[in-house]
């Protein structure tokens, strides 16, 4: 494989390198965290009053961990470390779990963000030749703005596209030749029914690749796009506290998420006794960004669970890779004492082929007890009159969803289409027990 690399000095910087950058970076990030109320007072708690009381690496583990609580509490201004005047853009979290938190970026601090997105994009193999459809969120979101610019900058026609109407997304490949495109893997999916239904033929485009990311899949379903639209999909993992896209991408060899360790310190911690982990076992991530002046974030608890993939890449790149994030560390469902993961659900169901584009998992109270449900699509040429084989599927799902998770679920299946879909972020999982109070 030829390997393209946008920024290859530090791309491929050795790793003695690599760290000695780092604790520079970390250096002045915590002045500029001495720059704002938060943190003064944070640090100062732990004995560190200026950037020199950062002496080696390990002393990142003197600073106490962050937390989307304590972004909350910051707000609006209790995170941000230049003065005002000094901010040209803000952004903030969809939301996902609960009031959004916001970041404020400086012009330096958008280039840095930008070229961290561009080498994600170039690493994939794209180029300035290749025609953009961004197909994802603009607006407060990061995502939409991220890679509009990181697009631009590789130097690729970008299509400001957003998501939703596929009839006009359809339009918009079919005139302008569009080769690669970013969207969620559930709207992916969605476009490749819309696709069959809309008589849209796959020869009528030009797509080659895809850019997944903002919420966690597995690689079933990554298999599944690539084939059903007969593209490379490749996984982007970022989140608004650490500036959105552009923290974590697969390179050509679709084996990891490369981290880009220039860029931020990234841990991971068991999140119950918050100690280390070691490589190749999973945890929370936690994350230090040190490119960013305007909102300096030291070791943010993620939630998000995975781990450092033992091991170098054959393509090169020093900055370590990360397992594809799996879920939450809050996002755990206990279903009658039983702890599962959404994306468990999602494992079983999406490996098999009769089993449609989308699904919902519900949870209530039947008595004292939980209840599962998991609803599913099944794809058209499985959604016959005859009932017979549906009935078998169901029971089939039944059993391999029981022997995945132990539990045993209701499962009802629906006709392609049929279930909602949201524009943004997939929602999965409707909980729909009362909560103790
Ligand atoms: P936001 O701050 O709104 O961009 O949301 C960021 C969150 O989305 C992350 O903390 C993850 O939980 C999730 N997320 C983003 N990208 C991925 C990905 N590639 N795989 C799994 N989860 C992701
Ligand atoms: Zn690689």
């Amino acid at each position: 494989m030829i390997y393209q690399y946008w920024n290859e000095k530090f791309e491929k910087m050795p790793r003695t390198e690599l760290e000695a950058w780092q604790l520079e970076r970390l250096r002045e990030t915590v002045a500029c965290g001495l720059r704002t109320p938060f943190y003064r007072k944070r640090l100062a708690e732990s004995g560190i009053t200026e950037a020199r009381d950062i002496k080696t690496l390990a002393d990142l583990r003197r600073i106490p961990f962050t937390t989307k609580s304590d972004l909350r509490d910051g707000f609006p201004y209790g995170f941000l470390a230049v003065p005002k005047e000094e901010v040209i853009r803000l952004h903030a979290s969809s939301g996902t779990t609960g009031i959004p938190t916001t970041i404020y970026l400086s012009r330096g601090d958008i280039a840095r963000w930008t070229s961290f997105v561009a080498r994600c994009i170039y690493a994939t193999g794209c180029d300035k030749t290749d025609v953009f459809q961004n197909m994802i969120t603009y607006g407060l979101f990061t995502g939409g703005h991220g890679f509009h610019a990181g697009g631009e900058e590789v130097g690729m026609l970008v299509i400001p596209s957003g998501p939703g109407n596929t009839t006009r997304q359809f339009r918009l490949m079919q005139d302008f030749g569009t080769t690669v495109v970013h969207a969620t893997p559930s709207f992916l999916l969605h476009v490749e029914s819309k696709m069959k239904e809309e008589g849209v033929g796959r020869d009528s485009v030009k797509l080659k690749r895809a850019f997944a990311g903002a919420e966690p899949y597995s690689e079933d379903t990554r298999r599944r796009i690539e084939e059903l639209l007969r593209i490379d999909v490749y996984n982007s993992y970022g989140l608004s506290e650490m500036n959105g896209p552009g923290v974590a991408f697969e390179c050509q060899e679709k084996n990891g998420l490369h981290l880009w360790e220039d860029g931020y310190i990234a841990e991971i911690i068991n999140p119950e006794t918050l100690e280390p982990v070691p490589d190749g076992e999973r945890g929370e991530l936690v994350l230090t960004i040190l490119c960013r002046e305007a909102t300096p974030i030291l070791r943010y608890r993620t939630r998000d669970l995975t781990g450092f993939i033992p091991g170098p890449c054959p393509c090169g790149r020093t900055h370590r890779r990360l397992y594809r994030i799996t879920g939450r560390s809050d996002d755990m469902l206990i279903i009658n004492g039983v702890n599962v993961f959404p994306s468990q659900i999602e494992e079983v169901i999406m490996a098999m082929k009769e089993v449609g584009n989308n699904y919902l998992i519900e949870i209530e109270k039947d008595g004292v007890l939980d209840r599962l449900t998991v609803k599913t699509e099944v794809t058209a040429a499985t959604f016959m009159d005859d009932t017979r084989p549906l009935n078998a599927l169901k029971e089939r799902i039944r059993r391999t969803l029981q022997a995945s998770i132990t539990i045993n679920p209701r499962v009802e299946l629906h006709e392609s289409g049929s279930l909602p879909v949201s524009e943004g972020k997939a929602v999965r999982v409707r909980d729909l027990r009362p909560r103790d109070v």
